[in-house]
């Protein structure tokens, strides 16, 4: 891409690297006209650190300049979705171009090599990629997301499959998944603005890989009909989530198609259009381009009729959050939507207390509502990615608390094979030696249990041993029921 016009001056507006209602000096004494001179009450805590709220700062520089070939883009054109889409890279070789000489040649071949390992293809958008710290791409949290490379690949636990979640088996009609009473999945398509690596649906979003081919549903608007008929013929589904893919693909009227079909079946009371779109292209909701009109208009036409239509979006890292994420998340605000948040929890992303306090706290100020944050799934090529039972309740034990109740996200495991979301707590047996814990679902299925196995790298080396034995792998199973007292049930 050559860019043709110069860069903007930096105007007043851009002049920090950050925006944020934080004082300099965080210890000024408040202006409050209408306490007057009332004297300050002498307080009970420690004064806070500037770093302690750090979550109210936000990227506002030129950041996407430091990509050689973004150098000469200004903000108006990186903010158009022109722009994101023209050089959104779904080729190794259009991402070795975008960082050459940023990287070594070293980091290139450890990505072309784990690409020939990965189950999912690569796709990026300029704002990611402007955002990944280039000087150290292996510790960077959104790498780790969405860049696979072969040295930190760790061999796959015997459990992991690319639809750990069966979700295959309560499936009426392809794109719709019917497994709790009243709330159903929507797939409505099989694209996305990015591919992330640990997608639990592996089996069915992007492209096919080296490594997978995928179970092609084709989700065309023709087929819908079959969803939204079996949708209309379940008095007892009031709940629609619209995902996939995801729902920043569908063009405006899509949305309304969708939207509009959805609210006038009289029993769904709730809708959720599902997107990772805000997290990795923040732009498409400030721009003109209609998406967003139409998402506004499917939430008042619910609000009129007594329903909610809201958005549910997808941010691991702080590092994903900008100054143009909080442009469009104030718009949403101001414009009526419910915007929520379902996080992965990731091994080098936000598994530290610093990381996930940080990000919860962040999407709080811009009035998105942390929701859940999922154990990471057990689906095949990202061994390295997940984190131990054990680790995650640590984590969640460390979050609660750090903020309002309602901003608190519910840290939750989808039961593999099938169980549906359970609270991570919830577990009912549990041994960290060799990594198995042990869930029921009652109202998915009360006959069964769902099991969970921790990354073996995580587990003591006498549990890592234990794996190693060939068939110990049974048995290990088979004491973990028995010590369950749960032998009766069978096993997702
Ligand atoms: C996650 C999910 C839902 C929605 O569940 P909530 O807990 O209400 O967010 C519905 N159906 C399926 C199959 C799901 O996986
Ligand atoms: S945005 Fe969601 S559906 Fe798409 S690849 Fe990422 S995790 Fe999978």
């Amino acid at each position: 891409m050559t860019p043709k016009k110069k860069p903007k001056k930096f105007d007043e507006y851009h002049q920090a690297d950050t925006i944020g209602d934080l004082p300099k000096d965080v210890s000024e004494k408040p202006k409050l006209n209408e306490i007057g001179e009332t004297e300050i009450p002498d307080s009970l805590k420690d004064p806070v650190e500037y770093d302690e709220l750090k979550h109210r700062l936000f990227e506002k520089n030129y950041f996407w300049q430091k990509i050689p070939e973004f150098k000469n883009v200004d903000e108006q054109e990186f903010l158009s979705t022109e722009f994101q889409n023209k050089n959104t890279a779904t080729k190794v070789d259009h991402l070795d171009e975008l960082v050459e000489g940023l990287v070594s040649d070293e980091f290139l071949q450890d990505v072309h090599e784990g690409m020939r390992q990965a189950p999912m293809n690569l796709r990026l958008s300029p704002y990611i990629i402007s955002l990944i710290d280039w000087d150290n791409p292996i510790d960077d949290p959104l790498r780790v997301q969405f860049i696979p490379v072969a040295s930190t690949r760790r061999p796959d636990h015997p459990k992991l499959s690319l639809d750990s979640l069966a979700e295959q088996d309560d499936s009426p009609t392809p794109g719709l998944v019917h497994r709790y009473f009243d709330k159903v999945l929507f797939l409505a398509l099989d694209v996305c603005p990015v591919y992330c690596r640990f997608c639990t649906r592996s089996y069915a979003i992007g492209s096919d890989t080296d490594l997978v081919s995928k179970l092609s549903f084709k989700p065309v608007p023709r087929k819908w009909n079959e969803a939204f008929a079996y949708i209309a013929s379940r008095p007892e589904v009031e709940d629609v989530v619209i995902s996939g893919g995801d729902s920043y693909m569908l063009k405006a009227h899509r949305i309304r198609q969708i939207g509009e079909t959805l609210l006038d079946i009289p029993h769904v009371r709730r809708i959720r259009f599902a997107s990772k779109g805000p997290s990795v292209m923040p732009m498409q909701i400030i721009a003109g381009n209609g998406w967003t009109d139409a998402l506004v208009d499917v939430v008042e036409h619910g609000q009129k009729m007594g329903k909610e239509v809201a958005l549910h979006t997808h941010f691991n890292h702080s590092n994903e959050i900008t100054y143009i994420t909080k442009l469009a998340m104030d718009k949403l605000f101001s414009r009526g939507v419910r915007v929520r948040n379902q996080s992965v929890l990731i091994r080098g992303v936000n598994d530290t207390v610093d990381d996930m306090v940080n990000l919860v706290r962040q999407l709080a100020y811009i009035n998105v509502q942390p929701y859940y944050v999922y154990q990471h799934d057990m689906v095949k090529g990202t061994e390295e990615l997940r984190t131990s039972l054990a680790a995650s309740l640590e984590l969640e034990r460390n979050v609660r608390g750090t903020t309002a109740g309602f901003n608190t996200p519910t840290f939750v495991m989808d039961a593999p094979g099938g169980g549906g979301k359970r609270d991570l707590h919830s577990y009912e047996y549990y041994d960290e030696v060799t990594g198995v814990s042990v869930y029921r679902s009652p109202a998915v299925d009360e006959e069964k249990i769902y099991l969970y196995y921790d990354p073996i790298d995580t587990l003591p080396k006498e549990g890592q041993l234990r794996w190693k034995i060939p068939r110990e792998g049974e048995k290990i199973i088979k004491e973990a029921l028995e010590n369950s007292d749960y032998t009766d049930l069978s096993i997702a």
